[in-house]
């Protein structure tokens, strides 16, 4: 059920290495403290709301910015002993409070909140569905600049997400290595031929996402934009079932093994005052790595598009029935159009 799975989820977060792989994760600590430290005109004498916050890293980077206040909201409790014992060590203990509690628990704070830090972001963007509590934050306590008598909507850019903005990314890959390993091995296990199974596994075996780094040499096509996420405006909803439509353009003849994908993140909104210095953090494999390393969707088959082509494919993320934490990726290639003469078919090849 839906509570087993939160339960998991909590419980996956309670243990100390996953936190540590996070400490260890430069460009991602480094976006974050460049974003507050870059903007401290922002974070004084602000309260701050961390929604997740782990070791609380991010709410002492935000005390160390200036913020008035900060509350680190975690769900997990070992998580929360330990970030209490962090913020003591640092002196910080007046200015940064832990609650230990899911921040959908929370039914006010005794300050009114000005801005929002959250590092929210899984796999493909969207995994764990964290972005959730995240929205759900912003629309019981963030304070609302503007919620005046006349209800005039709140200008956009008063509404302090940190970060602002989250990209999506899809570009096709070739990976030969993979596909030829996970189908070769078959030919001499443990010395037998067990080479008919292939037959069987070619569809079931790489139809998983797989999390891995890959080199940029690998991409066969610049990448397009398939989501882009304002933290400020997007809606519960929004998150259900996203899809788009991309073509790729081939440039030279090659061959696609799957599609990768990777997110942005930025830390961009502006005040009317002040005009944020904007900072990205990107998950790129033409970046530095991080612990999200690339999502890899492997076809049931390397196609061979040769230059002039244009592939074009629908990808569905779909949150999944039986897990919200979950989604399902689909990625429908639809037929090939041949160079100029561009013959557009419908029909959808794969589904992946
Ligand atoms: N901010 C920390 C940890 C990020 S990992 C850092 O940057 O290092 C995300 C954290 O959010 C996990 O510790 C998880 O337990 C917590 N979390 C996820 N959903 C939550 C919710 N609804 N309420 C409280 N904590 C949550």
């Amino acid at each position: 059920t839906q509570v087993d799975n939160d339960q998991q989820y909590f419980q996956s977060y309670d243990q100390f290495e996953i936190h540590e792989l996070m400490l260890r994760d430069r460009p991602r600590v480094s976006a974050y403290y460049d974003a507050m430290m870059n903007n401290k005109h922002l974070f004084e004498n602000k309260v701050v709301l961390d929604v997740g916050s782990g070791t609380g890293i991010l709410s002492m980077f935000a005390a160390k910015a200036g913020a008035k206040f900060v509350y680190a909201v975690d769900a997990c409790s070992k998580i929360c002993q330990l970030a209490e014992k962090l913020i003591q060590c640092n002196g910080l203990q007046d200015r940064v409070k832990v609650l230990n509690k899911r921040v959908e628990e929370i039914e006010k704070f005794e300050h009114n909140i000005d801005i929002i830090i959250s590092e929210w972001m899984g796999f493909y963007l969207f995994h764990e569905s964290m972005l959730e509590s995240v929205i759900y934050a912003r629309d019981h306590f963030l304070q609302k600049l503007s919620s005046n008598e006349d209800n005039t909507p709140e200008p956009i850019e008063s509404i302090m997400m940190f970060p602002s903005h989250a990209y999506l990314y899809c570009a096709p890959f070739v990976d030969q290595h993979i596909r030829i390993e996970s189908n070769t091995m078959w030919n001499d296990y443990f010395g037998l031929n067990m080479s008919p199974l292939v037959s069987h596994i070619k569809n079931s075996d790489l139809s998983e996402c797989v999390i891995d780094t890959i080199e940029p040499s690998q991409l066969v096509h610049d990448a397009q934009l398939i989501q882009s996420i304002d933290l400020r405006t997007v809606r519960i909803d929004d998150l259900r079932s996203m899809r788009s439509f991309c073509e790729f353009e081939i440039d030279n003849t090659c061959i696609i093994s799957g599609f990768c994908f990777w997110f942005d993140c930025y830390f961009s909104s502006t005040n009317n005052s002040s005009i944020l210095r904007s900072v990205r953090l990107t998950t790129s494999p033409h970046a530095s790595k991080t612990h999200w390393k690339q999502t890899l969707v492997f076809l049931p088959e390397d196609i061979y598009p040769l230059k002039g082509d244009i592939v074009p494919v629908n990808i569905k993320l779909k949150q999944s029935a039986e897990n919200r934490r979950h989604y399902n990726l689909t990625i429908a290639l639809k037929k090939i159009k041949e160079g100029a003469s561009a013959a557009t078919g419908d029909d959808e090849n794969f589904l992946t």
